[in-house]
């Protein structure tokens, strides 16, 4: 399966434009001709987001302009632990939490569901980091009819999250980083 990448064509283009060889870029960004070319031709996951960065700088592109395209992917599930729940007016929204390109999986390491890179209403790509879609306003991932205006359901939702948040640091081997976690110790 090869993953939609518009990054590569970007590069690439921007790259020709200003006349630069693989072998010149990949000297600036510092990864191999090999890795460029790759990243080029549609592996998103052949050069870092570290990289791209880089790249963005060395070709006058606005920051992000590779990254956004790299494959971000979402679980489609809404009762996923990786999504983010919060209140919204009257409602409840799920924030997904982006899969990165990095990872050749087709379904949610959480929860088994399909992981989607688009908007499913209109198709405008996950941009990586909101809860609603940038090209028609609509949440990434729904509750199902019936979800709304309810304090247990959303509570629910964030314990889902909380578990998930400890068994991760079960599984890494407690490295999680705790300054983000609110503390019970005065
Ligand atoms: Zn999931
Ligand atoms: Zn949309």
């Amino acid at each position: 399966m090869t993953l939609p990448n518009k990054a590569g064509i970007k590069l690439k283009q921007a790259r020709q434009e200003l006349g630069f060889t693989q072998k010149k870029l990949a000297g600036m960004i510092g990864c191999t001709s090999s890795a460029l070319c790759m990243f080029e031709k549609g592996k998103h996951d052949a050069l870092s987001v570290e990289r791209l960065k880089t790249a963005c700088e060395a070709l006058n592109l606005e920051p992000g302009a590779l990254l956004e395209k790299t494959g971000a992917r979402y679980c489609s599930n809404p009762f996923c632990p990786t999504h983010y729940p919060f209140r919204i007016g009257d409602a409840i929204a799920l924030k997904p939490e982006p899969v990165d390109g990095d990872s050749a999986a087709r379904c949610c390491g959480w929860c088994g569901e399909l992981l989607v890179s688009k908007c499913e209403a209109c198709d405008t790509a996950y941009d990586g980091e909101s809860a609603f879609c940038q090209g028609c306003g609509q949440a990434y991932v729904d509750l199902p009819e019936g979800y709304h205006v309810d304090e247990k359901v959303l509570g629910e939702l964030q314990l889902l999250r909380v578990e998930r948040a400890a068994f991760t640091d079960l599984r890494e081997g407690g490295q999680h980083d705790k300054s983000t976690q609110p503390s019970r110790q005065p």
